[in-house]
């Protein structure tokens, strides 16, 4: 059994065994069947990209998962095995923002709105779409430095407690937007609090999220390609000023999208990456 848990943890890609709240884990597996049973969740076993012998599949792990082992079976036809994955307390910054009253503390005529853009949100990414729309690796939506990282511990206007659902891109001026990858389009519309936002649809529970922007290039329905310019960044929704928040959603569950990136991209050889030319 000792001797099988060994095995088992060398087919993970990135973690060794090991996660962190907030990082979502791909790990692959020898065949691509069936399903990992993960908190009494089925999370579908796909194909790994590049090679399609074995199976990848993309376990959520939330934010507020606390400290301690999760227990995994891996099941598939003539297998039902055991794993482990030891999550540990990741390290993010604190941050303390400003911004309009109105979108800490929501007047009662905007909750409605606010209600049912939440349900709508949660319907889409609890929707599992059996397709993988692309099959290179992923790119980030622009170039520029990071003004915010995924996790950060943030308190508004000194009362709200939240984190920070995405990573925060500077974009001072309206520049042009990217799909980070081959997908189509499920919403594009403006928000109340995340402003003028895209939706794309990857495929096997996984989307990407483009908030705050100033104008949109597409519609939904649309199929986009990976690097495609999508939108035009803006200062649209709760913001304490214009930048492009960029979010991935895994099985319904917001995760650390340049981690997932970098461990989605691990999955391929080093010179499909290099072919990786930003801005
Ligand atoms: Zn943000």
């Amino acid at each position: 059994m000792r001797l099988l848990l060994g095995l088992w943890f060398g087919f993970l890609t990135l973690w060794g065994g090991e996660g962190f709240n907030g990082k979502s884990l791909v790990i692959t597996l020898p065949s691509p069947a069936g399903t990992v049973l993960m908190n009494e969740r089925n999370i579908s076993v796909v194909l790994h990209p590049t090679d399609k012998t074995k199976g990848i599949a993309i376990l959520p792990i939330d934010y507020y998962t606390p400290t301690g082992d999760i227990n995994l079976t891996w099941v598939a036809p003539g297998n039902n095995e055991p794993l482990s994955i030891n999550i540990q307390t990741a390290l993010y910054p604190t941050e303390t923002l400003s911004v309009d009253p109105a979108l800490v503390s929501p007047p009662p005529e905007a909750l409605e709105r606010i209600a049912a853009e939440k349900a709508q949100a949660e319907t889409i990414y609890g929707h599992f779409t059996p397709i993988r729309y692309w099959d290179k690796p992923f790119i980030q939506p622009l170039d520029t430095f990071i003004t915010s990282e995924y996790g950060s511990a943030r308190t508004y206007n000194g009362s709200l407690k939240s984190y920070h659902g995405g990573i925060d891109f500077r974009a001072r001026t309206p520049i042009p937007i990217l799909a980070a990858n081959d997908g189509i389009v499920v919403l594009a519309q403006e928000r109340y609090y995340s402003g003028g936002t895209i939706i794309i649809d990857h495929g096997e529970g996984i989307y990407t999220c483009y908030f705050h922007l100033s104008r949109f290039n597409i519609h939904v329905g649309d199929r986009v390609e990976r690097g495609q310019s999508i939108a035009l960044s803006g200062a649209t929704g709760r913001i304490t000023g214009p930048h492009l928040h960029f979010g991935m959603m895994v099985h319904g569950i917001q995760t650390d999208p340049l981690n997932l990136i970098t461990q989605f991209n691990a999955l391929f050889p080093k010179d499909a990456n290099e072919t990786l030319t930003l801005r």
